[in-house]
């Protein structure tokens, strides 16, 4: 199994660290290839995807991936941006379902801005369409109409594109809690009556897994009111951006949270939801987890390796339990550590 190992920048480089520390433990038959992304693409290559960036992310089985962005390159002109490089990865590796679990460790309940006992053990997972909807649908634009300008966007969805995000969400339902609540505006959009129709279609071939249906507008509420009801929700790619970004809140820790992003072959790239951190990178006080968790994904998800992505999560808890915190989700009581000092307790705890 080849891993791409791709840094990144900030605190990227420091947090990677941990993931690699974690995965060499488990001494699998990974071999690990590191190459700059992002500012550090820039730097080495005068591209924030160096061209043999890209082609080590093609060949490996699956990319880990670190974090971009750094204020330094924030003048440069747009394609030339760290930020660049994750579309360009995405649409290059043909990324087109977005993994975000959302998790809360018992320990960490207090995090969350919600209520303790509304979050506490919370464990669902958010598959988001990534390559379709209003963000890329034609025609859009600005033009002039009535004697002033009219800005308008096109929300499309083929139905194969429907099927193939469902068949993902249905697929990681079966392996968890098998319930999938897909999520749309069926009561006013034509292209949400069709996601709709579709995903019942395809749910109709996995009747071991529950399938309900709820407006966007319901489950934002849902899901701060009872975001345990949930295991699965799949929705596409507009509602899927607001609904992750608020579910990764009901954990109150950006710190400790993995996502992926799949395509057709089961391919990924796995990287934490928080950005590079630059307010605090150098310090060796970034938080590890949501990295180390990725890693776990891309154990379970890409390689094959569900085992080995159990004993990773499992060590991320024995830590938690035994009272170490990094500085972003420490609280009164708890031990301090540095970014090192997570990344050992979890290699020690596996
Ligand atoms: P951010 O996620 O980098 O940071 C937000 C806040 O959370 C900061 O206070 C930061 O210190 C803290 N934080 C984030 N990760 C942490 C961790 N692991 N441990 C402890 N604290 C952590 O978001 P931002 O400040 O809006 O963006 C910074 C840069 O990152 C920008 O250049 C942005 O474009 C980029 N970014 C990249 C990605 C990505 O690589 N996928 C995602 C989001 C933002």
């Amino acid at each position: 199994m080849r891993i791409a190992i791709l840094p990144g920048d900030g605190i990227g480089p420091e947090i990677m660290a941990q993931a690699v520390k974690v995965l060499r433990r488990l001494a699998l038959p990974v071999e690990m290839h590191e190459a700059p992304v992002g500012g550090a693409g820039y730097v080495a290559a005068g591209d924030p995807l160096p061209a043999k960036t890209l082609a080590l992310a093609r060949e490996a089985d699956a990319v880990l991936f670190g974090a971009v962005g750094d204020p330094r390159y924030d003048k440069l002109e747009r394609a030339k941006r760290p930020e660049q490089a994750i579309l360009g990865l995405r649409k290059a590796l043909g990324l087109f379902a977005n993994l975000r679990p959302a998790r809360v460790h018992p320990e960490l309940a207090a995090a969350s801005a919600l209520k303790s006992e509304v979050v506490a053990g919370l464990d669902i997972l958010i598959v988001r369409e990534l390559t379709g909807d209003i963000y890329f649908g034609e025609p859009k634009g600005i033009r002039q109409s009535a004697g002033e300008r009219e800005g308008y966007d096109t929300m499309r969805y083929r139905e194969s594109e429907i099927k193939r995000i469902a068949r993902v969400a249905f697929d990681a339902a079966r392996k968890r809690g098998k319930r999938v609540c897909s999520v749309d505006k069926a009561n006013v959009l034509e292209t949400s009556q069709l996601w709709r129709d579709v995903v019942s279609a395809e749910g109709a071939k996995y009747p071991d897994v529950e399938l309900t249906h709820m407006y966007v507008d319901n489950c934002a509420m849902q899901l701060v009111r009872n975001p345990k009801q949930f295991d699965v929700i799949v929705t596409g790619n507009l509602f899927g951006d607001i609904l992750s970004d608020e579910a990764s809140m009901l954990t109150g820790s950006i710190g400790m949270l993995p996502s992926a992003a799949l395509d057709e072959a089961g391919k990924g790239l796995y990287e934490p939801i928080h950005g590079s951190a630059p307010d605090i990178a150098g310090r060796g006080v970034a938080n590890p987890l949501a990295t180390i968790l990725s890693a776990a994904m891309m154990l379970g998800y890409s390689l094959n390796q569900a085992q080995a992505a159990s004993r990773i999560e499992a060590a991320v808890s024995r830590v938690l339990r035994d009272g170490l915190r990094t500085a972003d989700i420490h609280t009164a009581g708890a031990r301090k550590v540095g970014t090192e000092e997570m990344g050992d307790a979890v290699v020690a705890n596996l």
